[in-house]
């Protein structure tokens, strides 16, 4: 893509940089030092060690020297080593003991001509035992040194920026790689061709923005836009994590800052991206305890570079969030990053499109339908699609099979919405009763109340967290939701309990999460969405936005009436929907029991089960059968396809944040 050659004023800094060795602590010449003592050491160990000839043992020797085999010996006293020459003239070498006896050195004195020496163990050989701890000493009280200069030093070179530069190997990465989202690269190009011809733009006097911000949830593929637009461009792409900046000492983070900036001046063209920009970027003076001094000064640098730069220089600056509601203000203005790049979760035609570049490398049976599997699919981001298709096909393979088939895709789907199957968790014939009726009693609900999502099935199969679960699905993605709905879900949500009450009189435990999201939903009903007349229309936002943030600091901006007032309607909304479904599952009694005995039966029943045992119960006529179906092979579970929504409500299914949840994308 980079069809031009490198500039050479875009080369990054050159490593030979004088400071950056001193980051690594010692410098390098002192492990040459270290290399000469230990060579010097061999050596003088083998000096003393370099007579040559046949070694034989003293007794050895001794015997030659009775046959009058040796022509001459010499002693030597310092290392009591023994040379001398055979009578043919070949060498030998021995030790002995540091002196002869009397008898063997009468022997000697007979047989050969024997002199005595001591030998002077050389210079080195002297110095050598005296030398090494010294040296070791002086290493160590230098080594010692360097580290408290290197802190000092440290500190100096903490700043210089950890950007990763992609000078040569700029990242590889282009639009063809990020499926789907044409109206985010729509908006994204014109910084691509701003970037290649940065000079078309300065001649008309068009100011491109200088910052933009990718917003959106976690895994919807602003890292890999960021870097398809770097890609695209061909520029160099210094991309740092706003963590990166963070260090123990106040004003390390701002001179890193202001070292970014400078490389990337110095690259002339480029593109500096800062993943998770909330890090640093968030509201000044938030924060429990005052300010952080540290993030706020780094902060404030880098208004300052990016006020510093101008708009034609060719340097773009691209940054990731998924809190733009915590980034401080002053960020957002214009001149800074004043385009908002929303990347929302993936519609329906977008999950098609990331599917199908998942599966590209991978073997697919026939029978599977990727349409299917991305309209069953809502609410799931780029890297969920990603673990999707790897979670089938891991499955696959564990089932020894040589495609990725239908069932794997189910499976995936099952494993990344609700957690693994747990089939090692038996339940006592009691709980399975109980949980069946709970399921039941969703079940029957969804089935019955209006305004409800499709159901798509009831399994009693405990998975991830929950004993059982019933999925409804919303026939295409939902992007806001009404007060009906709203209420038919909340009573949905009491079905479980309330069947349990009815059946066996009693309330369990499992009932729990269903009052979490049943309270939680008519909760924001009142405060935020204002569907209570007694409240009126008025929004208070949602809590606990920023933990241990600026919320917990702010007060609350409603009167203690205004509260009690909350709490009552909130305490209505949940009483009248508890009664709702108190009274609808009364009179679906009989079509209870039969859910629950269908689910107690076969473990796993779809939402036309559950449609068809009411009818019968009601004593209707039956609807007509739906067999066979189109495509033999397909359970039954497949009808228009099986559309599941977030896991995080198990026994609930189909709950999500009424309203394409816009800046709120804390990750629920
Ligand atoms: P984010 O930075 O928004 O949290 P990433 O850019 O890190 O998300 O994306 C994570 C992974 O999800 C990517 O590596 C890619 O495999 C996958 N992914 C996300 N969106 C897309 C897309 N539009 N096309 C292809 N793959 C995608
Ligand atoms: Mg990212
Ligand atoms: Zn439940």
């Amino acid at each position: 893509m980079a069809a031009e050659p490198t500039p050479p004023h875009n080369r990054p800094p050159s490593p030979q940089n004088p400071l950056s060795k001193m980051d690594q602590g010692l410098p390098r010449w002192s492990l040459w030092v270290i290399v000469a003592i230990v060579l010097l050491a061999l050596l003088a160990s083998f000096r003393l060690d370099t007579s040559s000839g046949e070694k034989i043992q003293y007794t050895d020797f001794l015997a030659k020297v009775e046959d009058g085999d040796i022509k001459n010996a010499t002693w030597d006293n310092a290392t009591t080593q023994i040379t001398g020459q055979y009578d043919d003239g070949t060498k030998f070498e021995t030790t002995g003991p540091p002196t002869p006896d009397e008898s063997t050195m009468k022997l000697l004195r007979e047989k050969t001509i024997l002199t005595f020496e001591t030998s002077e163990p050389g210079l080195l050989g002297q110095l050598l035992p005296l030398l090494l701890p010294i040296a070791l000493l002086i290493g160590f009280f230098f080594w010692m040194q360097r580290r408290a200069q290197g802190q000092m030093t440290g500190i100096m070179s903490i700043g210089r920026s950890r950007a990763k530069t992609y000078s040569s190997e700029r990242p590889a990465t282009t639009f063809a790689d990020v499926a789907g989202y044409e109206g985010v690269k729509q908006e994204i190009r014109e910084v691509v061709d701003f970037l290649k011809e940065p000079e078309r733009f300065g001649e008309i006097g068009a100011r491109i923005p200088k910052g933009i911000l990718l917003v959106g949830p976690p895994g919807t593929g602003k890292t890999l836009i960021a870097r398809a637009v770097a890609g695209e461009a061909g520029v160099p792409f210094l991309s740092v994590s706003g963590s990166d900046f963070m260090e123990m000492f106040v004003g390390v983070g701002a001179s890193r800052v202001r070292d970014l900036f400078e490389s990337a001046r110095k690259m002339g063209r480029a593109i500096i991206f800062i993943d998770e920009i909330d890090s640093i970027g968030r509201k000044r003076g938030a924060g429990l305890g005052g300010g952080h001094d540290e993030r706020e000064q780094t902060l404030n640098q880098m208004l300052n570079e990016m006020d510093g730069f101008e708009a034609t220089e060719g340097i773009v600056m691209m940054a990731a969030t998924n809190r733009p509601d915590i980034l401080d203000p002053a960020l957002l203005r214009p001149g800074r990053f004043d385009r908002q790049v929303v990347v929302p979760l993936p519609e329906l035609g977008d999950r098609r499109q990331i599917l199908d570049v998942h599966v590209r490398h991978k073997r697919l049976a026939p029978d599977i339908d990727l349409d299917v599997v991305a309209r069953g699919t809502p609410g799931m981001s780029g890297a969920e699609l990603s673990n999707l298709v790897n979670e089938a096909a891991l499955h696959a393979v564990r089932d020894g099979s040589q495609m990725i088939r239908n069932v794997d895709f189910e499976y995936a789907r099952d494993r990344v919405l609700m957690g693994a199957k747990r089939e090692s968790l038996v339940l006592s014939d009691k709980e399975k009763e109980l949980t069946a009726f709970h399921e039941a009693g969703h079940a029957v609900c969804a089935a019955v109340l209006e305004h409800t999502d499709p159901l798509h099935k009831v399994t009693i199969i405990p998975m991830g967290m929950a004993l059982g679960v019933t999925i409804s699905l919303p026939a295409e993605d939902r992007h806001s939701y009404d007060q009906a709905y709203l209420e038919d879900s909340i009573v949905m949500a009491m079905g479980g309990r309330i069947a349990e009450r009815l059946v066996f009189g009693v309330v369990s435990t499992g009932a729990n999460n269903d009052l979490v999201v049943a309270t939680e939903r008519a909760r924001k009903m009142v405060r935020e969405w204002g569907m209570s007349d007694r409240i009126g229309p008025m929004a208070w936002g949602s809590q606990g936005q920023v933990f241990l943030g600026e919320d917990l600091m702010s007060t609350r901006d409603y009167s203690d009436d205004t509260a009690r007032v909350i709490d009552e309607e909130v305490e209505r909304i949940l009483r009248d929907c508890e009664q709702r479904c108190a009274d609808l599952l009364t009179r679906e009694r009989a079509g209870l029991d039969m859910v629950a005995r269908a689910l107690l039966e076969r473990e796993t029943i779809t939402g036309d089960d559950v449609s068809r045992c009411i009818a019968v119960s009601r004593g209707e006529q039956l609807p007509p059968e739906p067999t066979p179906p189109p495509v033999p092979q397909q359970p039954a579970s497949y009808p228009p396809p099986p559309v599941p929504t977030p896991p995080r409500i198990p026994s609930l299914g189909a709950i999500k944040p009424p309203f394409a949840p816009p800046p709120d994308f804390s990750g629920a």
